[in-house]
């Protein structure tokens, strides 16, 4: 080996192959089926090959074609030549002192997106990003300051759970006592802005043959896209939470724009009807504190009239206000909050105060904002 100057050895880089154009992840069975015979693999060989590829990415965790063992080196070296089932560059693995986890990966665009893993006793839940940034201006929020905004591709969502589980070392796939144990769509963007490549991403999830997690263990969050609920309720079915946050159309206006377009009363309708509701599952409504803003007694009790005026099945997450560099709100006193969770509680509501995870990494929720995004703006000050 080539010695350099002051002794360095040099080091192999890892290879990062993901391409987008190239990938094999996020593609269905029947795709990637579609796939392997427009290269010229027999017809009668594609559906076993495509199951054996999906085996081998889903419950392995192969990050390339040669560990795929029970292929022949010919058809490897050929998918290798056409397709790629590697990770993309991950620029930032964080871990809190809490033990909350927090990658950010960065697609070959340059685009970058955060993933948080939060282990709890027994499980862990992963908090997925859907989109870099997000459309919605949500006062309270930072993804909603990112000025660059783009949709994911049903690859990249399913990545961040193949990029954690090769972080977390959990490969093959055991049959329980996973640590990536729970999905929750609450990482960056509104998911139901970007239904059709969620809902992709969902199936693969989903799929026994996949990441294999029932739909009861997968959370999609929305600020309220109403047209959109309905459609999740029959084409995903999983569990539905709602970023509720004021109980009146002017002051959930004033903090979430959407309102404009979807006020309450619609909002609530659609969660009445929210087919997962059939199946005896809950809603979770979310509700940040904001200091003197939505915080009061009366906010509560109007919470729960509002709840039971239509009559939804529902629990209440309530989450106090995490600050970010630029915020303009203020978490309320840990006495308010608690007083806030009593009265829902005392009326019969499941009304929890979710503890802050990983804040220190800025990984709690309402704090996630790509790197890149921070490292242009200072650039663009210092110059
Ligand atoms: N766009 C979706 C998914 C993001 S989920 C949605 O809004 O539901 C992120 C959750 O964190 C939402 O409930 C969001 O309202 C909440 N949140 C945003 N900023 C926050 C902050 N600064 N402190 C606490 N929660 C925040
Ligand atoms: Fe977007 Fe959700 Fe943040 Fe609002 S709270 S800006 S919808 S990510």
């Amino acid at each position: 080996m080539k010695t350099l100057p002051l002794g360095l050895e040099p080091v192999v880089a890892p290879r990062h192959t993901f391409d987008e154009n190239r990938s094999l992840i996020g593609l269905s069975h029947a795709e990637v089926a579609e796939k392997l015979k427009e290269i010229g693999v027999p017809e009668k060989q594609c559906r076993m090959r495509a199951q054996q590829i999906w085996h081998w990415i889903y419950f392995r965790g192969a990050k390339s074609f040669d560990e795929m063992s029970n292929i022949s080196k010919d058809m490897r070296a050929k998918l290798n030549q056409h397709f790629d089932v590697g990770r993309p560059e991950i620029t930032e693995a964080l871990i809190s002192t809490d033990g909350t986890r927090k990658w950010l990966m960065k697609f070959p665009d340059g685009q970058e997106v955060e993933t948080v893993f939060i282990p709890e006793e027994d499980r862990g839940t992963l908090c997925v990003s859907s989109q870099v940034g997000c459309t919605l201006t949500c006062t309270f929020c930072h993804t909603g300051t990112q000025r660059l905004v783009r949709n994911l591709t049903a690859t990249e969502i399913v990545m961040q759970l193949l990029v954690a589980r090769d972080y977390l070392n959990e490969w093959p796939s055991p049959s329980e006592g996973r640590l990536v144990s729970t999905i929750v769509l609450m990482g960056m963007g509104e998911p139901l802005y970007n239904f059709e490549n969620v809902k992709k991403a969902m199936h693969i999830v989903m799929d026994d043959n996949g990441i294999n997690l029932s739909r009861r263990r997968i959370t999609l969050s929305t600020s309220g896209v109403v047209p959109e609920i309905y459609r999740c309720g029959e084409e995903m079915g999983v569990n539905l939470a709602i970023s509720l946050h004021a109980v009146n159309d002017e002051t959930r206006t004033k903090i979430m724009p959407i309102n404009n377009k979807y006020p309450i009363d619609e909002l609530m309708t659609a969660c009445k009807n929210y087919a997962g509701i059939k199946n005896s599952r809950k809603i979770t409504f979310e509700y940040i504190l904001l200091k003197d803003v939505n915080d009061s007694d009366e906010d509560a009790l109007n919470l729960v009239k509002l709840i039971k005026d239509y009559k939804i099945p529902a629990k209440v997450n309530l989450i106090p206000f995490n600050p970010w560099p630029g915020s303009n709100y203020e978490r309320p006193s840990k006495s308010r909050v608690a007083k806030f969770s009593d009265l829902i509680f005392s009326r019969g509501i499941s009304a929890p105060i979710r503890t802050t995870r990983g804040e220190d990494i800025l990984a709690a929720c309402g704090q996630l904002k790509s790197e890149s995004e921070k490292a242009r703006k200072k650039l663009k000050t210092t110059h």
